[in-house]
């Protein structure tokens, strides 16, 4: 028997109806490409967001189409974010960062029909421009010239006046996003209002990230990626005040914006959150921080010092997994009611791990023989499912064997899961070092180099061993002003690792390549180094 409820669309026009309605007076304040500070408030969102949606449906945008955006976190993009998903279209975020062939190719792949673009982002634009087939170009005057292109501003005039929703169901697409490509081609993952609704809800949770109307959220993830960690849409659907960075992500300009806002809730990288803490280090007692400011880290392991660190200065750090194509939120690592008695150190430990799955997210680790065991130990590969989990590709069936017959997506990394349900990353598997018949984590090589006081990053990659098949070398930045050599690098991890894990080389260099979205590029690090000699000897 069915029940007898309404079958009510989870779409984001609600969220965009209710903001106005309940919230029409909380402000969203940006920082523009010229560092100045714009406010309006929910309302005037709401109004030209509403404007957008007409003026693309007047230009014969139709249901399904897709409209890209080349753009800076601030309150326009925002506008993209629910004005091109309200008429019915599908906002598709370039990611800036990327080469501009690439990002040529991926508008090209989408069928991007229209594009939105920062002017001070012309440049970019230009040399991909004859790559890609976009119709109209909008161009977003953040310095009063549109480049002879026709202007944003001007566009969505167009759309003033009364305007009717299309009815929209909730499995209808409402974004998208390429995966940036750490891993092979991009691939476009393509998000249906009801994941970001239900992906919203799930993030908000008390247990999960605990966000209400009375935070204050910074979007400080890229708004090009992965939907900045979904921040966008929960402060929409709240009606908290949102805060939007623009270009300037550097640890002075966040710190500067989290003051003067008395942000609560941020998300970023381990790599921007390191910058944060220099920042904190740097000028102790210089930033007057909202007592209660919550930081929520993904997108790569953050080194246990860093979590440590940022607690001394009061941010609370909470650890997330997840990936484009899982909106991107799955598992957080929250201590559980009758962990309270845990000592210190393990609470660290806990804190450490990926964490266990949000509601209706389901995950797995899977052995060559099968699921393997939740003992904290077995390595398998995560495989994850739920209702805002990708189902497949956006136009790539070549890439369907990422999902299992019975219906579960492969992420590609692998982790161990433990008897409370906690997961933990041991590595993705194209960075894992085979080193004669054994695996070696180089992410937990690199979490506890970058745990040395004197090591400002730390990457381990495998390369070819004549004898070993492939043996970790690691590729160190020391802090400004520190000296370090292999043998006290060996003598700190000897406290943590096997003598056959520790890297049987030590490379000191002045930074490492990173990728669009701040990750460390290993395959650039791999390519790099695979003709290195080791040395005789050796540590196996
Ligand atoms: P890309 O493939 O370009 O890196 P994503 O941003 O979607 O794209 O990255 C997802 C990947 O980031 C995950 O598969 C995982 O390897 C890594 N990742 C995400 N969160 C964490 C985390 N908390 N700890 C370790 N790795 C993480």
């Amino acid at each position: 028997m069915d029940g007898l409820m309404m079958n009510y669309p989870l779409t984001l026009v609600h969220l965009l109806e209710r903001v106005n309605q309940l919230f029409g007076k909380v402000e969203v304040v940006s920082r523009l490409p010229d560092r100045s500070i714009h406010r309006y408030t929910y309302a005037d969102f709401y109004r030209r967001a509403r404007q957008l949606a007409k003026a693309l449906q007047q230009a014969g945008i139709q249901r399904g189409d897709r409209v890209a955006t080349l753009m800076w976190n601030h309150y326009r993009h925002l506008e993209a974010y629910f004005g091109i998903p309200a008429c019915g279209a599908v906002t598709h975020t370039l990611n800036l960062r990327l080469h501009p062939n690439e990002i040529g190719y991926i508008a090209n792949h989408a069928g991007d029909r229209i594009l939105i673009v920062d002017d001070v982002l012309l440049p970019l634009f230009e040399r991909f421009k004859n790559h890609a087939r976009f119709e109209r170009v909008l161009v977003v005057p953040h310095s009063a010239t549109a480049g002879g292109y026709e202007n944003y501003e001007d566009f969505i005039v167009r759309g003033e006046g009364a305007f009717d929703y299309p009815r929209l169901e909730e499995n209808e697409a409402a974004a998208m996003c390429y995966t940036s490509g750490t891993t092979g081609k991009p691939k476009g993952v393509l998000y249906s209002h009801r994941a970001l609704v239900l992906h919203s809800f799930a993030f908000a949770l008390p247990d999960a990230f605990a966000v209400g109307q009375k935070d204050v959220l910074m979007a400080l993830a890229p708004m090009f990626h992965a939907n900045s960690h979904g921040i966008p849409y929960v402060g929409v659907m709240l009606g908290a005040k949102l805060v939007l960075p623009g270009p300037h992500v550097d640890g002075e300009s966040l710190l500067e914006l989290f003051q003067s806002q008395q942000v609560t809730v941020t998300t970023a990288v381990p790599t921007v959150w390191l910058m944060i803490l220099e920042g904190l280090e740097k000028d102790p007692g210089r930033w007057r921080l909202a007592p209660k400011l919550r930081g929520l880290v993904g997108g790569s392991a953050p080194p246990e010092s860093m979590i440590r660190g940022l607690d001394r200065h009061g941010v609370r750090i909470l650890h997330l997994w997840g990936m484009t194509e899982t909106t991107p939120a799955a598992t957080v690592s929250r201590l559980k009611s009758y962990m309270r008695e845990l000592s210190i150190e393990q609470k660290y430990a806990v804190r450490c791990r990926q964490g266990w799955p949000l509601p209706f997210v389901e995950i797995r680790a899977m052995g060559i023989q099968g699921e393997v065991p939740w003992d904290g130990e077995t390595v398998g590969e995560l495989q994850v499912r739920g209702p805002w989990v990708a189902a497949s590709y956006y136009n790539m069936p070549e890439e369907s064997r990422r999902w299992t017959e019975d219906g579960w997506f492969c992420t590609g990394d692998v982790c161990t899961i433990d008897s409370e349900g906690f997961m933990k990353i041991v590595d993705r598997t194209k960075d894992m070092i085979k080193s004669g018949g054994e695996w070696i984590s180089s992410v937990d090589l690199e979490s506890a180099l970058m745990d040395h006081p004197a090591v400002r990053q730390a990457a381990v990659i495998a390369v070819p061993h004549p004898k070993w098949d492939e043996r970790p070398l690691a590729v160190i930045v020391c802090k400004d002003g520190e000296k370090l050599d292999e043998n006290d690098l060996c003598s700190y991890l000897g406290q943590k690792f096997s003598k056959w894990q520790l890297p049987d080389a030590f490379v000191f260099v002045n930074e490492l390549p990173h990728t669009s979205t701040g990750k460390l590029l290993k395959s650039a690090l791999r390519e790099q180094y695979k003709g290195w000699k080791w040395a005789e000897g050796g540590r196996v």
